[in-house]
């Protein structure tokens, strides 16, 4: 349910409609828009007397909200959410509505040599965060797991030393607080798109949330994650298409270009897109980041090595830097035809 206020309802009326919300049994969540108020009363069915609602001062009506993800959805808030990633010792990353952003790195910190040669690299291409996974979900228990801790002090040191904020993968409840201390923005994968414990853990936390979409999970089950972190409280939440299974077998995942412009019309969150982990193979993720932005994504998420042979994890995939590079070029055209800017380094400032 959404109670919709009056133009400039006073303070006091918005306080008492959440306080009756909150009598009924529901949460609830404050949409402060350009103009009007719009609070979300979130519970079980029936819990909610609407009647009740709409007779209160400065209620201009009381509406449903028909989709399963109520915070996720356009009719809860209707302007484009602006997540913002870093700040402190780094500048504040801005993603959603007209900002775009790159993230870039290696796929797993494994030394801190090639983590720091490839943050040079990639800060100068211009990406504006830094990725690199400490904790690796991987097919095998025998393939390289990760480094855990270790990793994370090299990543965020890196990341404060050139400016850039870290966004890492978090695999389980139990990292989430020790991680906390360290990234700026957690990155669940797309295997752990419905560990819903995981998604609760990191929505009790003020950190923003890139969601993976999960390998075989629909728009509406994605957006229902979402929630899960919403509902805690957590507003923060970046969503990312990284392709899907199908039938089709010359490439890792097929990535849904199609789910963009239907994430921009059902939710406000902003959405980017992950060319490396669909395409597998480096030769085709140029034109899949270019596709996904077109489509109308926020940004990329993509890996870049200098010697990807080298690499532990997913070498085949990863962009060499001067490809990198090249491809910020073509993204920044692409994004300028829907208005949108990679805001380069020298601008961002470190205050929200
Ligand atoms: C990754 O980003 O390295 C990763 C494992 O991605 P995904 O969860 O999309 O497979
Ligand atoms: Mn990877």
């Amino acid at each position: 349910m959404i109670v919709v206020m009056n133009q400039n309802a006073p303070q006091p009326t918005i306080d008492r409609v959440v306080r009756e919300i909150e009598r009924m049994g529901c949460q609830a969540h404050l949409s402060q828009g350009r103009f009007r108020t719009v609070i979300g009363a979130v519970g079980e069915e029936g819990t909610i007397d609407q009647n009740h609602l709409a007779s209160l001062d400065g209620v201009e009506k009381v509406v449903p909200i028909m989709k399963p993800y109520k915070l996720a959805s356009r009719e809860f808030h209707e302007e484009d959410t602006v997540v913002e990633v870093g700040g402190g010792k780094t500048p504040v990353v801005k993603i959603g509505g007209p900002h775009a952003a790159t993230i870039a790195g290696p796929c797993a910190v494994e030394n801190e040599k090639m983590l720091w040669t490839i943050a040079r690299h990639v800060r100068d291409g211009g990406a504006t965060i830094l990725r690199g996974g400490v904790y690796k979900p991987r097919t095998s228990p025998y393939s390289f797991q990760g480094l855990g801790e270790a990793a994370l002090k090299w990543i965020r040191a890196c990341g404060d030393e050139l400016g850039m904020p870290i966004c890492v993968e978090v695999m389980d409840t139990r990292q989430v607080e020790l991680m906390e201390t360290y990234v700026d923005c957690f990155q669940i994968g797309a295997r752990n798109m419905q560990n819903f414990d995981l998604l609760r853990e990191v929505g009790k936390t003020r950190k923003p949330v890139l969601l993976k979409r999960g390998l075989a999970a629909s728009v509406k089950d994605w957006l229902l994650s979402a929630e899960y972190v919403l509902s805690q409280g957590n507003r923060s939440v970046i969503l990312c298409e990284r392709g899907i299974k199908t039938f089709e077998d010359s490439i890792r995942y097929s990535l849904d270009v199609t789910s963009i412009p239907v994430v921009n019309q059902w939710s406000h969150l902003p959405v980017i897109v992950d060319p490396s982990h669909a395409a597998g193979k480096r030769d085709y993720v140029c034109a899949l980041a270019l596709a996904g932005m077109a489509a109308g994504a926020n940004g990329i998420i993509v890996e870049v090595h200098y010697c990807p042979s080298e690499a532990q994890c997913d070498g085949p995939q990863a962009l060499l830097p001067e490809t990198f590079k090249d491809l910020m070029v073509q993204l920044r055209q692409v994004a300028a035809i829907y208005n949108r800017e990679f805001t380069p380094a020298e601008q961002l400032t470190t205050a929200n």
